[in-house]
């Protein structure tokens, strides 16, 4: 048992901030400490001459009730927007032609998206047997072996380019897609695991990203991580960059922390970190080398996002959906853009269109090494030829992430069973954020309440 109920929690991200209004709530002492002069991390919304732009995710989705609790308590109903109708469809480019992603079976049979193949191809998926070596399967080796090349080349692809910023070759389906896994191992197939699953599902009062509803504010994703802060008040510490952490001899743990020019430490016996797997490696690399390696292991690809704006009038493409993802075999210089304005209100004027595109990950890190202008320029100059646009953007803005999303690659259950050894290991310590436990937001808000469930069970 640790002695207190004090909870000393490093970062003020999404996973902090909702770790520390949950362990609030039940009468733990808080305090969180966050490097950056504003609270959200990865959550950052801009608003300039009249558009919003945001820089980070663009939406959640309402896979968990708490989301709905946090409205309610912190008074967001007012602020908290659906995605309209459109967003349910999405397109996916396959030569040149945005094609809708089929959302019943019979769109399916009519879509031009897949070849007549590639469709029957799906038929045989039920008869299809169990991996041997699941455990370390990327999530091409699943999906090809599931349900045929073109599925993963057309469909896969671009959908793990738009969750993660990342490539299917690399990614491990058990850890970037536990539930997909899960329907193998579980049911022995994905349309089977599907239909089964969803009465089990409906008894957790769980929503599938399928199914959730898409949410985001008015005013802005960030909406949310500032009305938990204001909620915390002092309790939240900006400008507070935590440089070390050291075992006292009697089962505390000493956080020193700048603020300013200041050196100040606290002291406490349950320890949260939330910050991203590299930067905690090098807070608790000499407490266990072995979890340094673990912890810098972790790949974060580099993420520049480009928000653009044009006249509504002089767009050629029709406005109703979500936006579009790119296959890597379409060879583009972007991964795909969301169009921001169609979505959600109060993200431009009526007569403008907004867009936010995405470069990079781990699909092309590379782009680093090219000057800025030119990557911009061919992003832009594909995405107005998709999208039929005449005149000149309105407004354009950029936000580069060096290291954006973290990327459960092959390998990563080493990682994950490394990270459980050590908490056993260094009761207290307690490693969560974005890296652990899937990197939605509403992933990092779910595994907030799973994590004030293990400090309450220390
Ligand atoms: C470009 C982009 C687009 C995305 N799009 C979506 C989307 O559309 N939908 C979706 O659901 N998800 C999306 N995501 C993912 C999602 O936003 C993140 O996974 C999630 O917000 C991470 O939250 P977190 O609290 O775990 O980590 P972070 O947001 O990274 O927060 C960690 C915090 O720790 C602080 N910190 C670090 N080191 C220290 C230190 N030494 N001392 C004190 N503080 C420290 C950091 O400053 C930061 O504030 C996107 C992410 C990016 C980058």
């Amino acid at each position: 048992m640790v002695k207190s109920n004090k909870v000393i929690i490093i970062g003020a991200g999404i996973s902090g901030l909702t770790t520390a209004y949950l362990l609030h709530k039940d009468g733990y002492d808080v305090t969180v400490l966050e490097k950056n002069d504003q609270v959200g991390g990865s959550i950052e919304t801009m608003v300039e001459d009249g558009f919003l732009f945001d820089r980070g995710p663009n939406s959640g989705l309402e896979t968990t009730p708490i989301i709905a609790q946090l409205v309610e308590d912190l008074n967001l109903k007012d602020e908290l927007v659906y995605a309209n109708k459109e967003g349910n469809k999405r397109y996916i480019l396959r030569n040149n032609r945005l094609n809708a992603l089929p959302m019943s079976p019979p769109a399916f049979l009519r879509t031009r998206l897949f070849s007549g193949k590639a469709k029957l191809r799906l038929f045989a998926e039920p008869l299809i047997g169990r991996s041997q070596d699941g455990y370390y399967q990327s999530v091409a080796e699943f999906v090809k072996r599931r349900l045929g090349q073109e599925f993963l080349d057309y469909a896969i692809n671009p959908f793990v380019a738009g969750v993660f910023a990342g490539v299917p070759e690399e990614l491990s389906v058990k850890s970037a897609f536990p539930k997909l896994y899960a329907l193998e191992e579980d049911y022995g197939g994905i349309i089977k695991g599907t239909i089964k699953s969803i009465r089990k599902r409906k008894k957790r009062k769980e929503q599938s990203k399928r199914t959730a509803k898409m949410f985001s504010f008015k005013s802005g994703m960030m909406v949310l991580p500032e009305a938990i802060a204001n909620h915390l008040g002092n309790r939240v510490k900006l400008s507070a960059n935590v440089v070390s952490i050291k075992k006292t001899g009697d089962g505390e743990y000493g956080i020193a922390y700048k603020e300013g020019e200041q050196n100040l430490t606290l002291l406490t016996d349950i320890l949260l970190l939330t910050i991203p797997a590299y930067s905690a490696a090098e807070l608790l690399g000499h407490i266990d080398s072995d979890l340094r390696l673990h912890l810098r292991s972790v790949y974060y690809p580099p993420v520049l996002v480009l928000y653009l704006a044009y006249n509504k009038a002089n767009i050629g493409q029709p406005l109703d959906g979500f936006g579009f993802l790119i296959p890597s075999k379409e060879n583009k210089s972007f991964l795909g853009a969301i169009w921001s304005s169609v979505i959600f209100p109060n993200r431009t004027s009526e007569d403008t269109a907004s867009f936010t595109l995405f470069i990079g990950g781990s699909r092309n890190p590379g782009f680093v090494n090219e000057p800025e202008d030119t990557v911009v320029k061919n992003a832009k100059t594909e995405f107005e030829e998709l999208m039929k646009i005449k005149g000149e953007a309105v407004y354009t803005q950029k936000r580069f992430w060096p290291k954006a999303i973290p990327q459960y690659n092959v390998g990563y259950v080493e990682h994950e069973n490394y990270f459980d050894h050590f908490e056993i290991d260094n009761k207290g310590i307690i490693l969560s954020g974005n890296y652990r436990g899937g990197i939605s937001v509403g992933d990092c808000i779910q595994n907030a309440e799973k994590v004030t469930g293990k400090i309450k069970n220390l």
